[in-house]
């Protein structure tokens, strides 16, 4: 069986070279993600025209998704090399963006003196090192270290977001947007993402004209603004680094599971990430808790699996990949397509009362899905200017394989995120006739299908509308 979960990989240092991109394609990379917070941004620039390049050799349509740090806060460098923290010692915190020791860590947040108290708690690395504040003498903060370990590089400083006065995206962020957006760049995540008023703030075009918008669930707040934000972004990422430390580590698994729900009810792509096969940043192989993380996050639906350090800065990026494959292949394989058909029919967010684009394309899939399950059909032929009926097939998690096909690279692009979807380029639309033919041609020419086999097809008559309303079962020949 093809592999239906998506995986997302980090770019960085250890993987921006031709080579190690053109082995991350071809060990199943279907997106390249831009991470902003390390590196210059002409550094990022470069690497975008690097995979454009290497997806265009390799014949593959791979999505470029920059992700905008926001007000992250991050400690100041500790080298290259691990620096120890001792459980039980005290360090001292400054502002500051030179270098930090494991005895002053400087921390680039001109806030933090203001905005910290004494008792607070600051999670350091996704929190491989905690520290506890004990006292704050105006010009440093001390703390004491609550859980000791090792830091490297310029790792994040999880300031509580009610504590933050920062508010996302910021001027930096704007700035690099405004380059990637010029480059065409695919996807822009928002980092702490707070209600739907920060991804309206973004203010590109909608996409596919501008790019999918994937707004980052990991402050208390979007939690309790789901709806809304799901409502207004294009994908949703459960960044599960700041999340796991914003919500109690009890409830991550939970909350992973009603996000990764609510968006397949939207329509909406959702992105699992964060440290899923972490232990392979320097080990050839996952741990077995890894394996299962993974493989449950599958189970729980997730569009895509993310990789960060691993594929950034780890030992092993292409192997690290080829892993995360085999493991989501296998799990698709396990997965309960049947359950999701039928949460559907409860979760569906469409008011059936209303005759509009989205109840239309809502029915439209409805039947597709019902035709390709009760006919044990191996392919459903999306065609779609937007994305929007591939989205909203995909929402079904049908058996069968989904075949995205648009004329807009961009859009194709964007479908490399789609759970179960292989996104195809085909040339500028003709009549509505031409368009369903010319689509079981290029299907069958790639080898998606063969001839002989029954395929359902889902096409749009009308140009104004982004609905599909129209379903047709064809023999490929
Ligand atoms: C996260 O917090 O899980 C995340 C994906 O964001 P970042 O990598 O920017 O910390």
């Amino acid at each position: 069986m093809v592999r239906r979960t998506k995986i997302v990989a980090t770019i960085g240092p250890a993987s921006e070279d031709e080579t190690t991109l053109t082995e991350m394609v071809r060990s199943g990379m279907d997106v390249a993600r831009l991470g902003l917070a390390h590196g210059t941004l002409d550094e990022a620039i470069e690497r975008f025209r690097r995979i454009r390049k290497v997806s265009k050799a390799e014949r593959r349509a791979v999505g470029i998704m920059v992700d905008l740090p926001g007000p992250k806060v991050r400690a100041a460098s500790f080298g290259d090399d691990f620096v120890e923290f001792r459980s039980g010692t005290t360090v001292a915190l400054t502002v500051g963006n030179t270098s930090s020791t494991n005895s002053v860590i400087e921390v680039d947040y001109e806030g933090l003196l203001t905005d910290m108290q004494i008792g607070d708690i600051l999670d350091v690395g996704d929190s491989r090192v905690v520290l506890t504040v004990t006292d704050n003498s105006g010009d440093k903060l001390t703390a004491c270290v609550t859980h000791g370990g090792v830091l490297s590089g310029n790792p994040g400083v999880h300031i509580p977001a009610d504590r933050l006065r920062m508010s996302t995206p910021t001027e930096s962020d704007f700035r690099a947007l405004d380059a990637f957006v010029d480059l065409g760049v695919d996807m822009a995540a928002i980092s702490f993402v707070r209600s739907a008023h920060d991804i309206r703030r973004v203010g590109t075009e909608p996409h596919p004209k501008g790019p999918l918008l994937v707004a980052k669930i990991e402050t208390r707040a979007a939690v309790e603004n789901l709806a809304g934000v799901i409502e207004t972004a294009g994908a949703i990422m459960v960044a599960r680094g700041d999340l796991g430390t914003e919500c109690s580590i009890q409830e991550l698994p939970h909350l992973q599971k009603v996000i990764i729900q609510k968006c397949i009810a939207g329509g909406r792509p959702v992105i699992t990430a964060t440290q899923m096969l972490e232990s392979m940043v320097t080990r050839p192989t996952p741990t077995r808790a890894e394996a299962s993380d993974v493989a449950n996050a599958v189970f729980d639906g997730s569009s895509a699996l993310m990789l960060s350090g691993e594929t950034a800065v780890g030992s092993h990026p292409a192997t690290v990949v080829a892993t995360m494959d085999r493991i989501a292949s296998r799990a698709d394989e396990e997965f309960d397509f049947d359950l999701w058909a039928e949460r559907l029919a409860e979760l569906r967010m469409t008011d059936s009362a209303t005759i509009n684009a989205s109840s239309i394309t809502d029915a439209m899939t409805m039947a597709a899905w019902r035709a390709a399950d009760g006919l044990d059909l191996s392919a459903i032929l999306a065609i779609s200017g937007t994305g929007f009926t591939v989205r909203s097939m995909a929402r079904f998690r049908p058996r069968a394989r989904i075949i995205g096909l648009s004329h807009d690279e961009r859009v194709v692009n964007q479908l490399s995120l789609s759970w179960g979807t292989t996104p195809v380029q085909v040339p500028d639309k003709g009549s509505n006739e031409e368009m369903v033919q010319q689509a079981l041609r290029v299907a069958r020419d790639e080898g998606y299908v063969r001839s002989g086999e029954t395929v359902a097809v889902l096409a749009g008559t009308d140009s104004q509308s982004r609905s599909s309303n129209v379903l047709r079962l064809e023999t490929i020949t």
